[in-house]
């Protein structure tokens, strides 16, 4: 499964309204229940999985942890979902959505990508120069 997926039926996920993370990227109240249906991590390109040759004579292997993370979620747009202050109740929403789905309704959604790249102190063993650019990374998204 890719982040190109929009598949939030086909297996269970925790109807959420904020998202706070210790690593991955915070989703702020949006008034709007969501799902996180997709969770992607990418490796620094100097990191473990990947050879790093510099420009030059020298070649050298570094092992770089630094890693940005991705969520993909779903967020039901539907006014009749729609909770605008954090204060209120928001089970009977959580029912009548998870009924919704249950049903196969065709829902209003809307899907949203966030991400958390690693700060220049994450990385460990390399340089940033010009040529040498760390975002967007360009390791291959692995599912976790
Ligand atoms: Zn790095």
């Amino acid at each position: 499964k890719s982040l190109s997926t929009t598949d939030y039926k086909s297996k269970r996920h925790l109807v959420k309204w904020q998202a706070e993370s210790s690593h991955g990227p915070k989703i702020p109240y949006l008034g709007m229940p969501f799902m996180v249906i997709q969770r992607a991590t990418y490796e620094c390109r100097h990191g473990p999985l990947h050879e790093h040759s510099y420009s030059g004579s020298m070649s050298k292997k570094v092992a770089c942890p630094a890693k940005a993370y991705v969520k993909k979620i779903v967020i039901f747009t539907d006014p009749a979902f729609r909770v605008e202050e954090k204060s209120q109740p928001r089970y009977k929403v959580v029912k009548n959505l998870k009924a919704a789905i249950a049903r196969n309704e065709n829902l209003s959604v809307s899907y949203r990508v966030y991400v958390k790249f690693p700060g220049v102190e994450c990385h460990e063993g390399h340089g940033f120069d010009e040529s040498d650019p760390v975002n967007p990374p360009s390791a291959v998204p692995k599912a976790d």
